[in-house]
């Protein structure tokens, strides 16, 4: 049986997991809060205690971590997100600390992956888009039944395809890009603005529900320009189906205003639409599970 150890590094956690490569299915799981400091020894420090006591049952390590992973590199397109962190040699590190062969991706990539195979048994899908809308936007892209994962480590970057070039600066260097638009935190921002009130996208979210038909036009503006997004890169991509995941994707009503908007094109451009499955382990499992089949290959 082959045993893959999968590490997800997200902002706020960091979970480690031994997958059973066969069934796809996690044997032991255990996680900790990713450690507030960016130093690189803080942070290796942290990967080292956490992954120890899994080390010897494990083939090998297959990591989702944010940000972009180029050639094993921890990057991102707005370096100042991870500080002391940017150019962390992740592959290098984690080797170090297993022996064991490493490999990493994208987070969104790996949980684009894990939504893929979990719909594929059922579905004849060839080229699918995940939209993660949470606190920022991501994604990743499935095509002709492969993920995507780009030679520099960017494919399905979503979240920085511009939608209002008069719009707020982003921290990539551009202007409008749809994350700085119709993100969770964007939410909050627009609404803190508009109440005169430091609100989170959350409670934001919250108030639309309530009634609030100014918070609820913030909601329509996000699944509006996230709608517009999914019907450029269909007629770009021949894409045929997108699943929406995220704390904001997968909120009462969001995905049913985004299937609005898109009902209101031309049939080209309406590709299926799926809420999210996988959950909180959509990263780990979808990095082992690509990692897996790329080394049977
Ligand atoms: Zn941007």
């Amino acid at each position: 049986m082959s045993v893959c150890l999968a590490v997800d590094i997200g902002g706020t956690k960091i979970a480690a997991a031994l997958v059973d490569c066969e069934t796809n299915h996690i044997i032991e799981r255990c996680q900790i809060a990713t450690p507030q400091s960016q130093q690189p020894a803080i942070l290796s420090a942290a990967l080292a205690s956490l992954l120890r006591p899994f080390i010897n049952q494990a083939n090998f390590v297959a990591i989702a971590s944010t940000g972009i992973i180029d050639n094993g590199i921890l990057t991102a397109l707005n370096p100042d997100n991870l500080g002391g962190l940017n150019k962390f040699e992740l592959v290098d590190e984690i080797q170090r600390i297993t022996q064991l062969p490493t490999y990493a991706m994208n987070d969104a990539q790996a949980a684009a992956w894990y939504e893929y195979i979990s719909l594929t048994p059922n579905n004849n899908i060839n080229n699918m888009l995940f939209i993660t809308v949470s606190t920022g936007i991501g994604g990743g892209l499935v095509l002709n039944q492969q993920l995507q994962t780009g030679a520099r480590g960017i494919s399905g970057h979503i979240g920085h395809t511009v939608v209002n070039a008069n719009g707020p600066m982003c921290g990539c260097g551009r202007q409008g890009c749809i994350e700085k638009v119709a993100s969770g935190t964007a939410i909050g921002e627009i609404g803190s603005l508009l109440f005169d009130c430091l609100y989170s996208g959350q409670e934001v979210y919250q108030l639309a529900l309530e009634g609030n038909n100014d918070a609820l036009n913030i909601i329509h503006s996000s699944a509006a320009a996230v709608a517009e997004l999914i019907a450029n890169l269909t007629i770009t991509l021949d894409l045929d189906s997108i699943v929406i995941g995220g704390s904001v994707g997968l909120a009462p009503n969001y995905c049913h205003y985004i299937q609005q908007y898109l009902n209101e094109k031309p049939a080209l451009y309406r590709p299926y639409i799926i809420l999210a499955q996988s959950g909180a382990d959509a990263g780990l499992l979808g990095a082992a599970s690509w990692f897996a089949q790329q080394q049977s290959h």
